[in-house]
């Protein structure tokens, strides 16, 4: 297994890199061992993690995202912050007044559901399409057409 991963520098750039053992990775930016970039900007957060099959699949997703602008991987960084608030949100979905599906793009009322997965503490299931892809107001995301087509992209 390789990652895929993406670190914020202490000046506030991004470094893009790839490795098979994140933690060991990490400890060598953290000590300027890393590489020239991140030695002369450490110390590094991760922001992003990604898992690849093996090195080549890892190098080509590296090298594909290097070629992002900033604000693209920001884009990166926010959807996945985003997904986070599409599970184990039963207890703050139920007070939203709206959230939508980021796999069928509909956005309803978070009273339409009525399935729950029963994980840690409970994920919604779409009443349209039935994937456990919904994410409410509270989230502090817009909950528009606009950002679902971003989050679908990211995540289907
Ligand atoms: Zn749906």
């Amino acid at each position: 297994m390789y990652y895929v991963y993406i670190v914020e520098c202490k000046d506030g750039t991004l470094y893009t890199g790839c490795t098979p053992d994140i933690e060991k990775r990490l400890k060598e930016h953290n000590t300027g061992k890393g590489c020239k970039y991140t030695r002369m900007r450490y110390p590094v957060i991760l922001r992003y993690l990604e898992e690849a099959e093996n090195r080549s699949k890892a190098q080509q997703r590296e090298y594909a995202i290097k070629q992002l602008s900033r604000k693209e991987k920001m884009e990166i960084l926010n959807t996945k912050e985003a997904h986070k608030h599409s599970i184990n949100h039963k207890d703050s979905l139920v007070k939203d007044s709206l959230c939508g599906c980021f796999y069928c793009m509909r956005i309803f009322s978070p009273t339409m559901i009525n399935e729950w997965l029963e994980d840690i503490s409970g994920t919604a299931v779409c009443p349209y399409c039935g994937i456990d892809s919904i994410i409410g107001a509270s989230s502090g995301y817009p909950i528009t057409r606009e950002f679902l087509l971003k989050m679908n992209k990211h995540w289907f």
